[in-house]
């Protein structure tokens, strides 16, 4: 049964060709939002962590597929609103479409609206929730939002102007990328979308990823690694225009992509100067990828480095932060709770568990109150600053931090 779980495609998922060439392999991995507790263990499994290039339309995508019920089995745990940079980034998002795209009494649907991080800034017009986790949606139906507990598709898209009309603007934020059909999801778009629409989305960006070694964020809920030159092919076949696109700092380095029906808006600069700054990065040729396996090699014999030799002295080693991404990291460099010895979250669902992979238990930071450890691998490294400075007394007692991201450095 255990080949049921996962599809290996062979074509790509924007153009349809099979040209495609692996440039990055990181090994078999658990799917990182399944954190375990003790008894489960045995029944773990991995699949493939292997990144493809379209030679084709130059989509940088996963072609094993791991089935939503694996990837997401038990209590899902993520909650935007646990981390506050991300929370403060969607009120300027709010903020942003408000003043560019709304009007009063305006419909605005987020597809995988998570808690209602998006929409609690945005109460004050029609909103709409879809959400394809119960527990989370819960959440974001305690904060007044009106939430669907569904997966967005063309019917889905029906139903909703059957009920509440045409959306004039639609987002779908950090979940674009996870989605295997995503010809099914831009159909419902299309139809959803008022002809003055504005379908806006984000989405961790490649010239980020390539730049700053973000290898980790690399996991099975990850399908597709976007650049804008793909995109603007992607839309183009269902008759929509992308018109402008904003580099954000979330994620280790996002894009906002705002697209609308075929000549519904004047198309901005920023398209095209995205699209340069993408070829002069070289992003559209599969030689530039060839580096990257061997960066992202060194990185993990640097961190077993620094971390090793701290245990073989017999320090405390423990990490900070279990985001999606610290799993990939942890599990492509083999660390166990040997290793280190606990990682703190602030997730109430993830604590009191273990990590998918290492099996590494979960504690609140409250322990940081108490215990110095010598050394804390920061797996969370995109709020770096911000963790830096809310950790500053655990620092002052002699404790420091790995940031693995984009280079090791120990601070
Ligand atoms: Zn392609």
């Amino acid at each position: 049964m255990e080949h049921m779980s996962v599809i290996h495609k062979t074509t790509c998922r924007i153009c349809k060709g099979p040209d495609l060439v692996k440039i990055l392999a990181l090994g078999d991995h658990p799917p990182v939002d399944n954190f375990l507790s003790e008894k489960d263990i045995a029944r773990e499994k991995r699949y493939p962590l292997d990144v493809f290039f379209c030679r084709a339309c130059n989509l940088v995508q996963l072609l094993d597929v791991v089935s939503p019920e694996e990837l997401f089995h038990g209590d899902y745990a993520y909650f935007s609103s646990a981390s506050e940079p991300l929370v403060r980034h969607f009120e300027q998002y709010a903020s942003d479409l408000r003043q560019r795209f709304l009007s009063d009494g305006d419909l605005v649907v987020d597809i995988g609206s998570n808690d209602g991080v998006l929409l609690q800034f945005l109460k004050d017009y029609q909103v709409l929730g879809i959400e394809p986790s119960e527990n989370v949606a819960r959440a974001a139906r305690e904060k007044g939002i009106e939430t669907l507990v569904a997966f967005f598709n063309s019917s889905l898209a029906d139903t909703i102007i059957a009920s509440h009309g045409k959306a004039k603007v639609i987002t779908a934020n950090n979940v674009f990328a996870h989605i295997d059909d995503i010809d099914e999801i831009i159909r419902g778009v299309r139809i959803l979308l008022a002809d003055d629409g504005v379908y806006a989305f984000e989405a961790h960006y490649l010239l980020d990823l390539i730049q700053k070694k973000e290898f980790d964020t690399v996991y099975h809920e990850h399908l597709c690694y976007y650049s804008v030159k793909p995109l603007i092919e992607l839309f183009r076949r269902f008759e929509m225009d992308i018109f402008d696109v904003e580099r954000q700092e979330t994620h280790g380095g996002s894009i906002r992509v705002y697209a609308g029906k075929k000549g519904a808006h004047s198309i901005e600069p920023s398209v095209q100067t995205l699209l340069q700054l993408e070829k002069d990065a070289g992003l559209h040729d599969e030689q530039t990828f060839a580096g990257f396996q061997k960066e992202v090699e060194s990185i993990r014999a640097k961190l077993l480095e620094v971390v090793r030799e701290a245990r073989t002295e017999g320090k405390k080693v423990i990490g900070y932060g279990a985001p999606a991404k610290g799993n990939t990291l942890l599990n492509y460099c083999g660390f166990t709770a040997d290793d280190i010895a606990y990682i703190t979250d602030t997730t109430p669902h993830k604590i009191g568990l273990l990590t998918p992979g290492s099996h590494i238990p979960v504690v609140s930071p409250d322990i940081l109150k108490t215990e110095t450890p010598t050394l804390i691998l920061l797996l969370a490294w995109n709020y770096k600053d911000y963790i830096l400075e809310k950790e500053a007394d655990v620092r002052k007692r002699g404790a420091r931090f790995i940031i693995p991201i984009p280079r090791v450095e120990i601070v």
